[in-house]
């Protein structure tokens, strides 16, 4: 009897739903050589939901994600929403999808194909093969924040005015659930872990240090150290390289994913994933957002998406073959030359072609029953 894998796709805004349906294209055409059912079920979020129910995350939309065995998201988000009230910003399906499914850790892989090499801004980036790690329920984006009026007056004599505060707050169990997420993944790599932090001034980041100290004893095959965030923010540019699996606080992954994103080309390639709490569904989607600028006009590089299928199918349904199918033809047709408007680089000559994502997906089914 073939497997079935129940999956939760939710478009989104923008180009999310001409992402996301070439990853379900691909995927289905990869899981029917491999005696693999996808059965997928369409829900709303984000500004899409907005239009229909007012809200960026309908309870159905949830519900229909706590019962798949995955989710697949494209993107949220568009200028037509920017001026809703904050309580119902479309952004707001993001934090509540990952709190509501328990994802608590969010996996970024960033790798430099050897055929995007000129996509990458650095001038000898080397072979880039890294993850980034990075907690996603806590910290500052989720702590007690607010805005209060003061009288007080500055040392130069200004009015203070209204004072805004956000709070970073962690606790032992949340850190230490994620430095065991980041070790497990670094033993199954090149055994090489980063932590990201700001320990010379800040309480929360000394104790992931502590902490992540503590357990490296558990891990003696992991060579472990640690780099305060401004620092980081340069050796990822000046040793991008030298990275194997790097961990930290959801703050400063949202800032150096993105870095990550900048150094590998163009953030269309880069897919993620979240996962947490056992039992739950883990939620995949392309690092990028929706791309309003482009949306509609057969121009989104799917390859985002695609690959965070990839990632699905191996994590979540131990697909390892379908994976790999998958990431194979997407090397295939790089190779082969084709490319979306955001991985064309002026002086790559005669030999790329410029695509659309219909074309790009198309290319992508062809090369997986090459690989087959
Ligand atoms: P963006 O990632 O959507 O776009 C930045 C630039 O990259 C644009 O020029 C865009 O055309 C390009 N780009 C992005 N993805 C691409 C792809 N697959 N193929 C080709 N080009 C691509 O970031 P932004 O412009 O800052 O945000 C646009 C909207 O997306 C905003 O409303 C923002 O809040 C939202 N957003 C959502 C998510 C999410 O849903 N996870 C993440 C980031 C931003």
């Amino acid at each position: 009897m073939s497997k079935k894998c129940n999956i939760a796709v939710i478009p989104g805004d923008g180009i999310g739903p001409e992402i996301t349906s070439a990853a379900i294209e691909v995927l289905e055409a990869a899981a029917k050589s491999r005696d693999v059912e996808i059965f997928t079920r369409e829900l709303l979020a984000g500004g899409a939901a907005i239009d229909r129910y007012g809200i960026p995350l309908p309870q159905e939309t949830i519900s229909g994600a706590m019962d798949s065995d995955a989710v697949l998201l494209g993107a949220v988000g568009g200028p037509k929403w920017d001026n809703v009230e904050p309580d119902i910003r479309p952004e707001r399906a993001l934090l509540g999808l990952r709190s509501g499914l328990g994802l608590y850790a969010n996996i970024r892989p960033a790798v430099v194909y050897d055929e995007l090499v000129a996509a990458s801004p650095l001038k000898n980036p080397g072979k880039i093969d890294f993850v980034i790690v990075r907690e996603l329920t806590g910290g500052i984006y989720f702590g007690k924040n607010g805005i209060y009026q003061s009288g007080d007056r500055l040392s130069d004599g200004t009015v203070k005015g209204k004072i805004a505060f956000d709070t970073e707050s962690y606790s032992e169990g949340e850190i230490n659930r994620i430095l065991k997420i980041a070790f497990d993944l670094a033993m199954k790599r090149r055994k090489k872990l980063t932590l990201v932090d700001k320990a010379n001034v800040l309480t929360t980041s000394r104790m992931w240090r502590a902490l992540a100290s503590q357990m490296s004893f558990d891990y003696p095959e992991v060579e472990f150290d640690c780099l305060y965030i401004d620092n980081a923010a340069m050796q990822l540019i000046s040793r991008p390289s030298t990275f194997d699996v790097i961990v930290t606080s959801n703050l400063f992954g949202d800032i150096l994913s993105d870095e990550a994103g900048q150094i590998v080309g163009s953030v269309g390639m880069l897919p993620s994933a979240s996962v947490g709490v056992k039992g739950k569904p883990g939620m995949f989607e392309p690092i990028h957002g929706s791309a309003p600028d482009i949306a509609g006009q057969n121009k989104a590089n799917p390859l985002g998406s695609i690959l965070s299928a990839a990632m699905m199918m191996r994590m979540i349904f131990g697909e390892e073959e379908i994976a790999s199918d998958i990431e194979n033809a997407v090397k295939k047709t790089l190779s082969a030359g084709l490319r979306t408007g955001d991985i064309t680089f002026v002086g790559e000559g005669n030999n790329t072609t410029l695509v659309g994502t219909k074309e790009i997906t198309k290319a992508v089914i062809d090369n997986l029953s090459i690989s087959n």
